[in-house]
């Protein structure tokens, strides 16, 4: 629910348009039917057990169970044994920034944010939340996914975020392009330049990095943006560390916390303050964990399904003395987790996102599936970290008429799994293939 003062009428409606006219444009006769897998659907509901989807015209046309007739004449797809979930909703990540071994504003081109993009794609991701550090160019991408023109997941961005000059977030990261105003005044005058892109989200940057000698955005500077935000229909997501940061926030009316508050226990004024005002919180464990995961060599770093998300060199950077080790980052991890699920337990609306492709250990795609794991160790069931990933993203993104669920009249964006997730999270690794828009774009990554 929204608080009754902020409808984002301007950018639902052109999300709702612009979603909705490709699949017309592209209406084809001949229906493709997913037919005998378990389905589980990503509203939390009980798995449907030799079900069946019918798409057509890049739509879901109807879930059915078991015995359903396919439509006369419709392309049928044997997938006895497999699991269909929705695909994947990235509730943050960055474009562009990193290639390869290096990472900065040089990288960000539309060759390497579409190859990007396709990499999501290739890990079940329909849609990528980009937080801020985008380029002008990005604007002209999410115009092509929609059309249909450019295959790759939808695209919401927050074009560019609004951070401190000389702090927040470091230009030597690549991220050139962030606002960074000094007064109240010039904030109003980059959120008009901004929302005159129509962006689906914005993002701003208040805290110090764990850097004591970094400064942080002045309260009133981010209470502007907040204010000129909602003053033209846009959410305003934040990324924060510490409690104190996140309360004055919260009072001050941000939408989502793109990260966790990681300095300190959450007590019971700020989950009161987050019910209270229906705030969003996305932890992106993946992100404390890629500080120091890597050196220790866990299981999964040996697999297929991580080293395929690498691009090339890499895998020899994580073991070079380039990456490096940041102790403080377990505390943290473990701070954010038992953060996660204080507030889950409360009801707060968890939604998933990793800081994928903000630098090089944050590896775009796995981390998204990391992610998963990382909820359900903080104490999410597989089935709530599933509807983190899918229709509470599309919630909390104001997306949910036509992604999260599968379900009839949302886009075919679905991910066929070889086992199935209720059992281990780690099974949304096990992918068949992804569909996205009703086409095959890929078999396993
Ligand atoms: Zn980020």
């Amino acid at each position: 629910m929204q608080r009754p003062d902020f409808v984002p009428i301007r950018s639902l409606a052109t999300l709702t348009l612009a979603l909705l006219l490709p699949a017309a444009a592209h209406a084809q006769s001949v229906p493709t039917v997913l037919q005998g897998a378990r389905i589980i659907d990503g509203s939390g509901g009980k798995p449907i057990e030799n079900g069946s989807i019918v798409m057509r015209g890049g739509v879901i046309e109807s879930v059915q169970g078991p015995g359903a007739k396919p439509p006369a004449g419709a392309k049928v797809i044997d997938l006895r044994g497999k699991t269909l979930m929705p695909a994947l909703i990235a509730g943050h990540a960055h474009l562009g920034i990193t290639n390869g071994t290096k990472a900065g504003a040089e990288n960000v081109t539309e060759a390497n944010v579409t190859r990007q993009l396709q990499k999501y794609a290739r890990y079940g991701i329909g849609t990528v939340a980009t937080f801020g550090t985008d380029h002008d160019f990005i604007y002209g991408m999410r115009d092509r996914q929609r059309d249909g023109s450019l295959k790759v997941p939808a695209i919401l961005t927050a074009g560019r975020g609004f951070g401190v000059p000389g702090g927040a977030p470091p230009i030597a990261m690549g991220m050139d392009k962030v606002y960074r105003p000094t007064t109240e005044a010039q904030v109003k005058q980059d959120m008009r330049e901004l929302a005159a892109h129509r962006p689906d989200l914005v993002k701003v940057w208040v805290d110090d990095m764990g850097k004591p000698d970094m400064k942080k955005m002045a309260p009133p500077l981010y209470k502007a943006v907040i204010r000129e935000a909602h003053a033209n229909g846009l959410k305003v997501a934040a990324h924060v560390y510490y409690l104190e940061d996140a309360k004055r926030l919260a009072r001050d009316g941000v939408d989502i916390f793109g990260h966790s508050v990681r300095d300190r226990d959450v007590d019971a004024a700020f989950i009161a303050l987050m019910k209270k005002n229906d705030i969003a919180y996305i932890p992106t464990l993946d992100l404390d964990e890629s500080f120091f995961v890597y050196k220790e060599q866990p299981d999964w770093m040996k697999k297929d399904f991580f080293r395929g998300a690498l691009d090339a060199g890499v895998w020899e950077w994580l073991h070079s003395p380039k990456y490096e080790v940041k102790e403080k980052s377990r505390q943290d991890l473990a701070i954010a987790s038992r953060n996660v699920q204080a507030l889950h337990r409360a009801g707060v609306r968890i939604g998933l996102g990793t800081d994928s492709g903000a630098t090089i250990p944050r590896v775009q795609g796995f981390a998204e599936h990391r992610e998963l794991q990382l909820l359900v160790a903080a104490g999410l069931t597989p089935m709530q970290a599933l509807q983190a990933g899918t229709s509470v993203n599309a919630g909390i993104f104001g997306i949910g008429a036509q992604r999260g669920t599968l379900a009839a009249g949302k886009r075919a964006d679905i991910v066929v799994l070889d086992a199935n997730p209720l059992d281990d999270i780690g099974n949304t690794q096990k992918i068949d293939g992804v569909w996205l828009g009703g086409e095959k774009v890929s078999k396993q990554p």
